[in-house]
């Protein structure tokens, strides 16, 4: 047997020995926890304690933007990602040092966003002295 089904058999073993299971239950929580043990196992996160290797303040690039935690580049650092270091992006600005507000996207995107929000101002301003 594989170590993650082993795993997983474990954790719902103790979790049957609290509580009534159905079998259908037992099943799916087997097949589930099996799923996300085969995933942390074979994705590529860097546990912690590896050294960093990305200075926070050059991982945000033109077209992409470095996660600080395992260095992988990304579009857009999402929370999914950032969760799968047990992070918010919030606590991640503060672990590498980074404003509160700054949005985790690359800089090319920075800047288009930053365009159609202009670009929005623009357009209520119209709308509202259309309504005068
Ligand atoms: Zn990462």
């Amino acid at each position: 047997m594989e170590d993650y089904l082993q795993e997983a058999l474990e954790i719902v073993k103790a979790q049957a020995s609290v509580r009534t299971m159905t079998e259908e239950e037992i099943t799916s929580m087997v097949q589930k926890l099996a799923a996300g043990i085969k995933a942390i196992a074979e994705g590529d996160v860097v546990e912690s304690g590896a050294p960093v290797a990305v200075d926070p303040q050059k991982a945000i690039r033109e077209k992409s933007i470095l996660c600080c935690a395992c260095g992988k580049s990304f579009k857009v650092l999402t929370k999914k990602h950032l969760a799968t270091h047990g992070m918010t992006p919030e606590e991640y600005r503060e672990q590498y040092g980074y404003k509160k507000k700054l949005p985790l996207v690359c800089k090319s995107l920075q800047r288009e966003r930053r365009k159609k929000m202009k670009e929005m101002q623009l357009w209520t301003k119209r709308t509202t002295a259309k309504k005068k």
